[in-house]
């Protein structure tokens, strides 16, 4: 496996050393100057990297603890590029310094985002992260390494700033991946303008069925068109430079993808139908005209558009989710760990340790995920297209575990995250659209279980799939072709990844996961049962843990994460195993020998009191005063 050098997925090593329990954050709003145009950077320098940890009851904690989850004020990730840097400490810089206070201020008032537009303007954000090589300047190019920690500061600071970029994706989809050669020029250079960008595909009526998509385009002479029809739920569709809209043609009932002007006189924004700093627009074509230069693609290839955009798309719900709970755990670490009830800390009740360990344990199994996910998107090919599993996994797995991350969080701060100057306020809001939006958690293990037979019963070898970091342009994604087939996938044996942990937890999973894979066998879902959706949600989430867990496993070596946090990760997952396999134990036609597996997959994980203290003196209390936003 491919090693980098100079710094880790995002924040370094933090060096811990003895000192007394005071407990200070000198290195909150340090200034320095700005690597490149000299100005103050409101981001603190690598000497926040020297600090002193306290220790729970007065005890210190020395050694050095590795760092994955994101720091803006200790950013250190590798990049091969300068440019790829230089951007995310900008950005980071950005918010900073904005400071909590007006960001707050802004989400409360619901004002729209014009001064990070402005920014993303200015230092040609967008048009570096979402313009493919080729068509904008050098060190533009879709790079899903660089992409996945974009997404990731965005939502660190706000969700509304990951959507307004999050839409504009999802909108040169279609684009980059049409063949419309003058539309991709023009929207090259609406990026290089500052312009946003808006997905035209939910319908008020139809919700997750696209099939019945009513805009329509009727032919009106020779390669002329006009539109009529109402799209809703249209993120940016107040300012986008183009708003990609899906529709059928007249007459054929063939798909079309074209893009429309929010400024001509025959498009009606006409309301956002939301409350926030969004425009969530819904908006109406009144006999819109529009030529074959207007058109992206039709027919299967429009389809396809779709499907392999939202495909490209919803991994980055996955990445706010986990800059949602960065930020909300340092919050709550912070709260808990200075304040006083009946004469003790918050983090001495051993129930707060509990959901801490649980909620930290949890965030890094969503990150390494969602980093080794990232790696099998960027390998993917025609013959290799398992990021077609992992990535539906990244999506309602790990954004579903930011909800039981901020949950937990939650119950433990209690009051304070309802205050109007936390992040944490707008958190507990956020975190819950992520599940929800861009294909529900019930539509993605619909997509997932198609996989099932695949993964457990038809292996083939690949080339093994290193950590891809590379400053390279993700062609494949926008060449995907036919988004069927697949039932075809072929996966690489997951049992050696198992068997490359001697951990108590781990190999208690693996006896989960044979009893899973025996009920598929032994007391295979019959017909009815394959039909139910209701049966196969509960089933789906088994085996959706058992992908997740092989993901946690692949990275966790190249993230050198230490073994005891691996442990502490997969006794969450033996008790997520227990928990599902007792909602499928109850569900109606569950039969009497599928009920029988179900008992066996209910296990209590290893308890090991010395691991489970090592994790919460030198993951969890550790990051005690790591990270505050400045004011
Ligand atoms: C804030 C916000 C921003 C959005 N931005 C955009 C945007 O920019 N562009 C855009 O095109 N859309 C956007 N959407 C729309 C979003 O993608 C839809 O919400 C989504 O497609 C689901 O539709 P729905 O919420 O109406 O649920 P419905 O489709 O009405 O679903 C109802 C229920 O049926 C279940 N269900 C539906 N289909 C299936 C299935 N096949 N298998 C199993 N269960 C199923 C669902 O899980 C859900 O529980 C946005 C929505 C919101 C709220």
């Amino acid at each position: 496996m491919k090693r980098m050098s100079g710094g880790d997925c995002s924040g370094g090593f933090i060096p811990v050393s003895r000192k007394s329990a005071a407990g200070t954050r000198d290195h909150c709003g340090l200034a320095r100057r700005h690597p490149r145009n000299g100005h103050r950077s409101a981001v603190a320098g690598p000497t926040a990297l020297s600090r002193t940890l306290d220790g729970p009851h007065g005890r210190c904690y020395t050694g050095r603890v590795r760092m994955i989850l994101l720091n803006p004020k200790q950013h250190r990730r590798a990049y091969r590029d300068e440019r790829s840097r230089e951007l995310m400490l900008r950005t980071i810089d950005f918010f900073e310094r904005k400071g909590k206070r007006r960001l707050k201020a802004d989400d409360r008032a619901r004002i729209w985002y014009a001064d990070f537009l402005e920014f993303v303007k200015q230092e040609g954000i967008f048009a570096t992260i979402c313009t493919p090589a080729g068509y904008g300047a050098p060190g533009s190019r879709w790079d899903t390494w660089r992409i996945c920690e974009f997404a990731e500061i965005l939502a660190f600071y706000g969700l509304q700033y990951w959507y307004t970029w999050q839409v504009s994706v999802l909108g040169l989809g279609p684009i980059w991946m049409g063949r419309n050669e003058a539309v991709k020029r023009r929207a090259a250079q609406q990026l290089r303008d500052g312009g946003i960008f808006a997905f035209g595909l939910s319908e008020k009526e139809h919700g997750a069925d696209v099939y019945a998509t009513e805009t329509t385009l009727f032919p009106t002479g020779e390669g002329t068109y006009t539109a009529r029809g109402r799209k809703y739920y249209i993120g940016n569709a107040n300012k986008a430079a183009m708003v990609s809209t899906f529709g059928k043609l007249a007459g054929t009932g063939e798909y079309v993808f074209f893009v429309a002007d929010p400024t001509h006189e025959k498009y009606e924004c006409v309301q956002n139908v939301v409350t926030s700093q969004n425009f969530v627009a819904e908006f109406a074509l009144h006999d819109y005209p529009v030529t074959e230069a207007d058109i992206l693609a039709k027919g299967d290839e429009a389809w396809n558009a779709a499907l392999n955009t939202v495909n490209i798309g919803k991994f980055n719900l996955g990445w706010a989710s986990i800059g949602i709970c960065s930020h909300a755990f340092y919050e709550a670490i912070d709260h808990a760990a200075s304040r006083r009830l009946y004469g003790r800390y918050v983090t001495d009740f051993p129930h707060v340790k509990r959901m801490f360990v649980d909620a930290y344990a949890r965030l890094v199994a969503m990150k390494l995920v969602a980093l080794r996910a990232a790696d099998y998107m960027r390998a993917a090919s025609p013959d290799d297209r398992r990021f077609l599993l992992y990535n539906p996994v990244v999506k309602m797995k790990v954004t579903t575990q930011g909800e039981a991350v901020i949950d937990g969080l939650w119950d433990v701060i209690a009051a304070k995250g309802f205050e109007k100057d936390m992040y944490f306020e707008m958190a507990t809001r956020d975190i819950r659209a992520l599940p929800k939006l861009e294909g529900t958690v019930h539509v993605n293990i619909a997509l997932i279980v198609k996989f099932i037979p695949s993964y457990f019963f038809n292996h083939a070898a690949y080339p093994p799939v290193a950590r891809r970091d590379e400053a390279a342009n993700d062609d494949f994604l926008f060449d995907q072709g036919p988004a069927r087939g697949l039932g075809k996938i072929a996966f690489h044996d997951y049992g050696p990844v198992f068997a490359g942990y001697d951990l108590p937890n781990v190999a208690l999973f693996v006896e989960q996961i044979s009893a899973f894979r025996e009920l598929m066998t032994a007391a295979t879902p019959d017909e009815a049962q394959r039909r139910d959706l209701d049966f196969l949600m509960a089933l789906g989430e088994i085996f959706v843990l058992v992908v997740y867990a092989q993901l946690v496993l692949e990275n966790a070596r190249p993230y050198a994460v230490d073994d005891g946090l691996v442990d502490q990760i997969f006794d969450c997952l033996v008790r997520d195993v227990s928990h599902f396999a007792l909602e499928l134990y109850g569900k109606p036609s569950t039969t009497p020998a599928q009920m029988d597996h179900c008992l066996r997959m209910i296990r209590k994980p290893v308890v090991d009191q010395a691991r489970y203290e090592r994790v919460w003196h030198d993951h969890v209390y550790a990051l005690k005063g790591a990270y505050r936003m400045n004011d």
